[in-house]
């Protein structure tokens, strides 16, 4: 394996395995499932396997020219294409790296290097927000070269969704690619948000679903994060790369916040609590994990309340949870989720964060 401290569900690869097994790769695949679960690493992991030399028990070997070549990121059969920063205007025949600013080619450098260290590592450009046109015209220009010993040049696409964001240019050009597929050529499209690509696109490629992953996996990674007070597994939904995210001390900031979000859900009056809106602005407007962070614990907070009216035996995602606080959710009659999903997109939509805050405070306590 490419990573060989991290651990991975191999059902997936398991089945893509065959494919090499009987040499009929099929020409297209959509890795999809919810975030952090491990598809980029499956993705990686099957690039490597593909054009091993000398699999071991069918995983690459990490030691033949192919799989150093790819640890090194200089494989010249794979391809990484990602979202990038709007580059120079170029000939249609040029490519990204004509378009590419020096500044641009070193974050990207730098970025597959820290890809190829950690599989969980989230491939952030300034200012990237879509794939680029210029990105498949690259690799337009190589797809049709013929390779030696059998071998197949892959080309793996990460957030495939920014395809077609902030229109379809990008998706319609790798469209005809894959409705005439170069002969020794595997694409890889791997989404978080399947929902947001065209069907077209989607149509021509294999469908590998990614589930979370089991405990066992999850745990592996939760070791040096261990914590009595929040079921971290449920609390994370599987999401493996926010676990890896975040610090050591975050787990105790949640808590906190748990017992202060507790002690406003509880309260009995209607004023907005002052106390609240100022840690909340704080928090957000550090723009740290820690939001993320928060946002889930009130969704948390919410999941445990109701599932433990309805559900008899329900054992809740916080240990601070307490009777008191379903008693009081089921009084108020209030969206709870609703009303945080939708503070969730003004905060992400840069919407004036001291309103978004207010209105959400106001709407929770309704
Ligand atoms: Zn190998």
């Amino acid at each position: 394996m490419i990573y060989t401290n991290h651990k991975l569900d191999l059902k997936n690869l398991t089945k893509l395995k065959k494919f090499k097994k009987n040499k009929r790769i099929p020409h297209a695949f959509l890795f999809h499932g919810s975030e952090g679960v491990g598809k980029e690493f499956a993705a990686i992991e099957f690039a490597a396997l593909i054009n091993c030399e000398s699999p071991v028990e069918d995983l690459s070997c990490r030691t033949c020219h192919s799989c150093l070549k790819l640890l090194s990121n200089n494989h010249d059969l794979v391809n990484y294409v990602f979202p990038l920063p709007k580059g120079k205007k170029v000939n249609n025949n040029d490519g990204i790296e004509k378009s590419m600013s020096e500044n641009v080619a070193t974050e990207f450098r730098i970025n597959l290097d820290k890809k190829i260290k950690n599989p969980y590592h989230e491939i952030k450009l300034k200012n990237a927000n879509t794939i680029l046109i210029d990105s498949i015209r690259s690799i337009k220009k190589t797809i049709f070269r013929t390779t030696e010993n059998n071998s197949y040049r892959i080309v793996l696409i990460f957030e495939a969704e920014k395809l077609c964001f902030p229109n379809n240019e990008a998706a319609n050009s790798l469209l005809k690619l894959l409705e005439e597929p170069p002969k020794k050529s595997i694409f890889i499209l791997v989404t978080s948000k399947a929902d947001l690509l065209i069907d077209t696109v989607k149509s021509r490629c294999l469908d590998i679903y990614f589930p979370k992953p089991s405990p066992e996996i999850f745990n592996f990674y939760c070791e040096t994060l261990s914590n009595d007070s929040i079921n971290l597994y449920r609390f994370f939904d599987g999401n493996i790369k926010l676990l890896k995210k975040i610090e050591k001390n975050s787990l105790s900031d949640i808590e906190k916040f748990y017992l202060k979000f507790k002690k406003f859900i509880l309260s009995e009056s209607d004023k907005i609590d002052l106390e609240m809106l100022y840690y909340l602005i704080d928090i957000f407007k550090s723009k740290s994990n820690l939001s993320q962070l928060i946002i889930l614990a009130m969704k948390c907070f919410f999941k445990d309340a109701i599932s433990s009216i309805y559900i008899a035996e329900y054992e809740p995602i916080f240990s601070f949870f307490d009777k008191q606080i379903a008693k009081k959710i089921n009084s108020l009659e209030s969206n709870f989720l609703d009303k945080i999903i939708e503070f969730e997109k003004d905060y992400i939509l840069n919407v004036n964060l001291e309103l978004a805050i207010i209105n959400l405070l106001q709407g929770l306590k309704k």
